[in-house]
């Protein structure tokens, strides 16, 4: 155990730039009295120096790993500007919040790739690039790598994601790129400019980032033999696409929408019916000062991918047409059949007949046999159906534009053979209010944890195999039954959330509320307040519980979209209108095919695909820290970090618990030690005291014969003197 000890010491001294040395210092132990003193050293040696905190590189070599010892070391790295610190096999990633100059330039780059041992480097994202860039090639044949990064929101995914994409595009590209300032070009170039696209029509200011991603991402880079980067391909998951209608207090909708506002031409304006002091419902502005001027950039990106002129003035149209729509207002009377001026301008810009339009969104047709009957709405239906054009519009733009950014950055499968893929989701999330969003969410974070775990304990396994040391399994809380729970089946949320979507019936939270009581009154992490008058229930996440609100969560799952809105985009005289809706993909969305598609069967199996390809790949984990709520530079709050960075303590306490289980070893054959000295102490005391109370007794007992024997010596000369003066008398 030892030497095994010992070189782990070496190793973190290293790292640590030769800093005080956390973990075994055990030197063997000799029974000794004195070991009482020599235990308290040895007791104190398992304790990190305070002082040297910030000199560990991995928070799992701090002693002992507690929440408190791992804060105040990520606290002492972030107060000197480290921000990445090693965590066992994850990597710690704090948000500066401010750029920090020359963290991610090109020479650092190099630097790192051409190292012979990245790894004894100071942490860096671009360590776990190149380890994965490394490990792609295999020793006996290719392996996948998968880089997740995760954390919630405003922690640095995205950035990262970027910075990771940016590596690759840079190392992974033809060898005159890394010579050259003018990094990355061509297919590196593309891969690159599909982050602006994205993040324009994808994220948003909200209250906890200013870029927010709404949506989650799986990009694959693919690498050819040898092992230059050749393409890449895009999931996405869950787009928030009720952002377009109906923007959180103090949140906006997605950054395209300003980018437009802000940077168009002032023909552009005329075309979109956009002046500047135009305002729109959906627009709306946050406190927050954020970035608008990057609408040159998207268009830029835009071109660099294909997207071609004609193109960009239909997906801009489009858009247009969204935010006029959402300008349109009903009256409560129902007999207005022309349509006003501003459902007018929407129609012109969606290109689509107004009066259909109109009738579309004030007019429900009802079919009974082979024969429609026609049934006015009333004004709140009007809205719901307005805003449901408003996303479904939306989202299936947002669909052809990856798809389109597939086609065009996607190599053939003929030129590439592995990749390395970085998935960046959104991270756990528990607002006052939780519905399915936040079910789904969870959900992914769930099934990812369940990932970490599962690679962290094998990992942390095998380094303890390898160097020799002998470890107990430490029991971990699976969280296999609240997945169960969620997905499972044959009754989990989800399968009683699809039948209550597929019975044909008004949904009713209290009725469904019922339904999940009685079924799921088993599974120990789901519970229900029964005095609360909003119907809920709490789901007891591995991050925590959270409330979900079952109002509105069937219609969610259903998310109908009237048959009749889809045959008006389908005679749209925008082509790409046109194009989007008529495509076989959007048959599903009508309520024909509803009982097959619903949100959460639709984003299991995605998930579900999504995890079967990261368990043939080889993780790397990053996990992004928000150190304060407020995303101000330099600042950490403890309280925040701990909030967010608990699960993973957790985790890393299974390697502290391996650690302790040592320690405890260590301790233990030093008590014993220490309880063999005493005995044979107190053996030899009692030896001695018996020996000495012999001793005593026969001193005594001499003595006591001495003085008999002068007594009696006494006597026979008391008594030959008084024979000696008798005979003289005599
Ligand atoms: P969300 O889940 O909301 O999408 P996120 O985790 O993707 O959040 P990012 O958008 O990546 O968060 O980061 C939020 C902001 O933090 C960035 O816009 C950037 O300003 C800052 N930031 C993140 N990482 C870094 C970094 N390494 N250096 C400097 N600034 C950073
Ligand atoms: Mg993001």
């Amino acid at each position: 155990m030892n030497s095994a000890d010992d070189r782990r010491n070496v190793r973190a001294g290293h790292r640590n730039g030769g800093g005080t040395v956390t973990g075994f210092v055990h030197k063997g132990h000799s029974p000794h009295p004195s070991l009482d003193d020599s235990l308290e050293g040895e007791i104190r040696a398992f304790l990190t120096d305070e002082d040297q905190l910030h000199t560990y590189d991995d928070l799992t070599k701090v002693n002992p790993v507690t929440p408190t010892t791992v804060l105040k070391c990520l606290q002492a790295r972030y107060r000197v500007k480290v921000f990445y610190t090693h965590a066992g096999c994850t990597l710690v990633a704090l948000n500066p919040f401010q750029p920090i100059p020359d963290l991610y330039s090109l020479d650092v780059m190099k630097e790192y790739h051409c190292a012979s041992q990245p790894q004894e480097f100071k942490p860096h994202i671009f360590i776990v690039a190149e380890e994965a860039y490394r490990n792609v090639q295999g020793q006996l044949e290719p392996v996948n790598q998968s880089l997740v990064v995760s954390g919630e929101s405003g922690a640095g995914k995205t950035w990262t994601s970027r910075c990771l994409m940016k590596y690759y595009a840079t190392v992974a590209a033809s060898s005159s790129v890394l010579k050259s300032q003018d990094t990355v070009e061509r297919i590196e170039r593309r891969v690159l400019d599909s982050n602006p696209i994205m993040e324009a029509f994808g994220n948003a200011c909200t209250l906890r980032n200013n870029n927010s991603s709404r949506f989650g991402k799986y990009i694959q880079l693919q690498l050819d033999r040898c092992q230059l980067l050749v393409g890449a391909s895009v999931q996405t998951y869950l787009l928030e696409k009720t952002r377009v209608a109906c923007q959180p207090a103090n949140e906006r909708n997605f950054h395209i929408f300003y980018q437009m506002m802000k940077g168009a031409t002032d023909e552009q304006r005329k075309e979109w019916k956009m002046s500047h002091d135009q305002r729109f419902v959906w627009l709306p502005k946050a406190e927050k000062t954020i970035e608008e001027d990057c609408f040159h950039d998207t268009v830029e990106a835009m071109v660099h991918l294909g997207i071609n002129a004609e193109k960009q003035r239909q997906i801009f149209k489009i858009l247009a047409g969204i935010l006029q729509l959402g300008n349109v207002n009903f009256s409560s009377s129902t007999d207005e059949s022309q349509p006003c001026n501003l459902q007018e301008q929407a129609a012109e810009l969606l290109c689509v007949p107004a009066e259909e339009l109109q009738l579309c969104l004030r007019v429900r047709t009802l079919k009974a046999g082979k024969q429609s009957v026609l049934k006015p709405c009333s004004q709140a239906e009007c809205s719901m159906r307005r805003d449901c054009l408003a996303k479904v519009i939306y989202a299936q733009l947002f669909e052809w534009l990856v798809t389109f950014i597939n086609n065009s950055i996607c190599a053939d499968k003929s030129t590439w053979c592995n990749f390395i893929g970085v998935l960046d989701v959104y991270g756990f999330e528990c607002f006052q209010i939780n519905n399915l969003e936040q079910l789904c969410i969870n959900y992914a974070n769930e099934k990812l944890q369940q990932h970490f775990v599962a690679h962290y304990l094998r990992a942390q396994q095998e380094e303890y195999v390898s160097e020799g040391l002998q470890w107990s399994f430490v029991k971990y809380q699976d969280n296999q039954s609240c997945l169960d729970l969620i997905e499972g089946s044959p009754v989990s949320v989800f399968s009683l959330l699809n039948e209550e979507s597929r019975l044909n019936r008004a949904s009713d939270a209290k009725t469904f509320k019922v339904r999940l009581e009685k079924e799921l009154c088993d599974n120990v992490n789901i519970s229900w307040d029964k005095f609360s008058k909003v119907p809920h229930f709490t789901v007891a996440h591995y991050a925590g519980k959270v409330n979900y609100q079952i109002q509105g969560m069937v219609e969610k799952n259903k998310d109908p979209v009237p048959p009749e809105l889809i045959s008006l985009l389908q005679k749209s005289e925008n082509a790409l209108l046109h194009q989007i809706f008529t495509d076989r993909e959007a048959e599903n969305m009508t309520s024909k095919g509803l009982s097959k598609v619903t949100v959460v069967s639709k984003f299991k199996n995605s998930l579900e695909s999504l995890m079967k390809i990261l368990h043939t790949t080889t993780p790397h984990y990053t996990r992004c820290i928000k150190p304060n709520p407020d995303c101000k530079p330099l600042t950490f709050k403890k309280e925040e970090v701990i909030m967010h960075f608990f699960p993973l303590i957790l985790i890393m306490g299974c390697k502290a618990n391996l650690l302790e289980d040592q320690r405890k070893r260590i301790l233990s054959q030093c008590a014993f030690s220490i309880q063999c000295c005493w005995l044979r102490y107190q053996r030899r005391r009692r030896q001695a005291r018996r020996q000495s109370a012999t001793l005593i007794q026969a001193v005594v007992r001499s003595w006591l014969v001495r003085r008999q024997v002068q007594r009696w010596n006494r006597a026979a000369a008391v008594i030959q003197n008084t024979w000696r003066k008798w005979r003289a008398l005599l």
